[in-house]
């Protein structure tokens, strides 16, 4: 896709220290390493975001991402991982190319936070689970 920064760096039009390659995907460094070894597995066919992209190669990123992960505790002795993906803006996504993140951790103060809160003495369980599965 045009003037899409991973379309680029899958098709070596821009550089990107990577890790990892195959004719599905590939894993390279995120710029911004939030811990060291944050890495991003991307396919290298265009996706907007996970929703999108179809099952096989989903499962096969998924390999990879373990592949990688296992390699970034071997190398950079990575205590354990946060692997997330962000879908559209309002869940934090910046580059539209569906990405997975790899984030190392070191220890509970190295630089990420997931936070999440704890809605549980407020939030109607009964009412969204009926709501999710159409009881309602
Ligand atoms: P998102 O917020 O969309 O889930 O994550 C996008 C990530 O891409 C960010 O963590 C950002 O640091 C990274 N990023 C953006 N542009 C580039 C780039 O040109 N090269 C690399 N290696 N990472 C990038
Ligand atoms: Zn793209």
């Amino acid at each position: 896709m045009d003037n899409c920064i991973f379309c680029k760096i899958a098709n070596h039009e821009i550089p990107g220290k990577i890790i990892y390659e195959d004719d599905i995907c590939m894993a390279f460094l995120d710029l911004s390493q939030t811990t060291d070894g944050h890495t991003l597995v991307i396919p290298k066919n265009h996706y907007a975001h996970i929703l999108e992209v179809d099952s096989q190669t989903l499962a096969h990123m998924m390999e990879v991402v373990q592949k990688v992960a296992l390699q970034l505790q071997n190398q950079l002795h990575a205590k354990g991982f946060n692997i997330i993906t962000n879908m559209n803006e309002v869940a934090g996504q910046t580059v539209h190319h569906f990405h997975i993140h790899i984030i190392p951790r070191y220890d509970q103060h190295d630089g990420f936070e997931a936070h999440y809160l704890d809605r549980s003495q407020d939030a109607n369980l009964d009412d969204i689970y009926q709501k999710i599965t159409g009881l309602k």
